[in-house]
């Protein structure tokens, strides 16, 4: 986090040298910051000021209408659990290839089967989501499935609010029709709580009786989808730089990272180079949606691709680029973006951290005036010490609920900033923490059997345990916790408090 650091740092504008002396806090604070900036600061300015500015590859502008030429529909299945996509998808296909192949049958249906229908592989509801959310709009219809035993369940709500919110007409398949319990008016009626009219309802959307199981009057279904599809006219540019979306994809153990996904515009050609998130790929090589090897993808076909650097993600844009610095360069700026975003959250967080700190450096300030911090401490232990005249061993011994502690840092002002944050932590908590013992330097073998007398634990900051000190730790079973970052030592002590509360019902 040394980038969110130096962040930190120029976005506030911090002059290190006119921090107020009087805060010991702020400057064991900004010594930290420096430290575990410093290393890196040249390096992160550097390549900051590298990728600074917004390179991000886009989406080409609107076609010219001259250029566009007709494409083929993709076609999503959706619906409830069970109601039969998968089958369904599955005879589609097969229909779709034997009709093609039996050309006699084209006479008999028309000249819908001219068209080739892209049936995307039915992308789970998340999926379908996250493109949406990305503003990926790569369905031109959706063939809703509801089984005539069942009717409406959840997810074919889910799948209806999809399409609508997605704007994309539905072709309503009632499936499971060879069922004697079969009840296909109901599910037309069902439907219509949900906006989706059937055409004998008066609406606009076409119902077909299908068996999925049987094959029965799936012709039917795909003349109805490609009748809507003529009506939508859609059309594609089919030259010109490429731009497409990620409908899967997955890593493969011996050509590494696969996507499909759907052409939108331009051919893809081997050697292409796109990116997609924050990957990028030179097409290696491309498989048709039965897996033979192809050399180009026009617009609305499904294409695995070969080649990528990394996964990209469902959902992602894909677009072409003139070359591979390019790629690079567009790559880096969106991980530049990324970084830039997680830093904020890390310094919203860092700047919480640092003001409940100074709050607590301020009341222990006010508590205790100006008295040096030795003196401070030695009043605090007095205090407790008549409150409770039990002896410190005993009561820890008898009572889980006391944490004795021993702490040492590596100046006066860490060791002052620890005990005053621990100041106002401690009396809001039901574990007591105990003071055994407080000091500067590297932790002793004192340390160590005080804390083995007290049953403690040693904190560190910023200072260390040789070998042997810590070999004789463990043979003691005393923790010994060093730290960097007073915060995280805090935490740890929050976390050390918590672990021996009580357990409450
Ligand atoms: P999905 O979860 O929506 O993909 O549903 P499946 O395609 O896996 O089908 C679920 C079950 O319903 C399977 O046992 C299918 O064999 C069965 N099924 C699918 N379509 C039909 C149909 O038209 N008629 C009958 N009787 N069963 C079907």
């Amino acid at each position: 986090d040394v980038d969110c650091i130096y962040e930190a740092l120029m976005n506030t504008a911090m002059d290190i040298d006119s921090l107020e002396a009087d805060s010991h806090l702020d400057e064991v604070w900004i010594k930290e910051v420096i430290k575990k900036a410093g290393m890196k600061l040249k390096w992160s300015k550097l390549k900051q000021d590298k990728v600074r500015e917004n390179k991000d590859a886009v989406r080409r502008p609107h076609a010219d209408p001259a250029l566009l030429t007709p494409r083929s529909p993709v076609v999503t299945i959706m619906g409830h659990v069970d109601h039969g996509k998968t089958t369904l998808l599955d005879k589609l296909r097969k229909t779709q290839v034997a009709a093609t192949e039996a050309g006699g049958i084209t006479q008999h249906i028309g000249a819908f089967l001219g068209e080739k229908i892209t049936f995307l592989d039915t992308p789970g509801h998340a999926a379908f989501s996250a493109m949406r959310a990305r503003g990926a709009q790569v369905t031109d219809i959706v063939i809703l499935v509801v089984a005539a035993d069942d009717g409406v369940m959840k997810q074919t709500v889910e799948s209806i609010q999809h399409a609508k919110d997605a704007q994309v007409p539905i072709v309503l398949a009632i499936n499971k029709c060879d069922k004697a319990e079969a009840d296909p008016e109901k599910v037309k009626k069902e439907l219509l709580a949900y906006d989706v009219v059937c055409e004998d309802y008066g609406g606009d959307v076409q119902a077909v009786h299908v068996s999925a199981l049987t094959g029965d009057n799936l012709m039917a279904l795909a003349e109805a989808t490609v009748t809507l599809a003529e009506m939508l006219e859609l059309k594609a540019e089919p030259t010109g730089p490429v731009e497409g979306t990620v409908i899967e994809s997955f890593t493969d153990k011996g050509r590494g990272p696969v996507t499909t996904a759907i052409i939108q515009r331009g051919t893809l050609k081997k050697g292409s180079v796109l990116v997609a998130g924050k990957s990028w790929a030179k097409v290696r090589s491309m498989f048709d949606e039965n897996g033979k090897t192809i050399n180009e993808a026009s617009p609305s076909m499904p294409v695995g691709i070969i080649g990528w650097r990394d996964l990209p993600s469902a959902g992602d844009e894909i677009l072409e680029v003139e070359s591979e610095p390019r790629a690079r360069e567009v790559i880096n700026w969106r991980k530049y973006e990324q970084e830039q975003e997680k830093n904020k959250e890390n310094l919203k967080i860092i700047e919480e951290k640092r003001k409940e700190h100074q709050e607590a450096h301020r009341k222990a300030r006010e508590k205790y005036g100006t008295l040096h911090w030795k003196e401070r401490s030695f009043i605090k232990y007095q205090e407790k010490k008549e409150q409770k005249p039990l002896k410190l061993k005993e009561k820890a011994e008898r009572d889980s609920h006391v944490l004795p502690i021993i702490i040492k840092g590596d100046v006066d002002g860490s060791v002052e900033a620890i005990l005053n944050i621990m100041d106002t932590y401690d009396a809001s908590h039901e574990c007591e923490l105990e003071l055994v013992h407080f000091g500067v330097g590297d932790i002793s073998e004192n340390d160590v059997n005080l804390a083995e007398t007290f049953h403690g634990v040693i904190y560190g900051f910023n200072v260390n345990a040789g070998n042997v000190i810590e070999q004789s730790a463990v043979k003691k079973g005393v923790k010994i916790k060093l730290h960097k970052i007073i915060y995280h030592l805090i935490e740890d002590l929050q976390e050390e408090l918590s672990s021996r509360l009580p357990y409450t019902v």
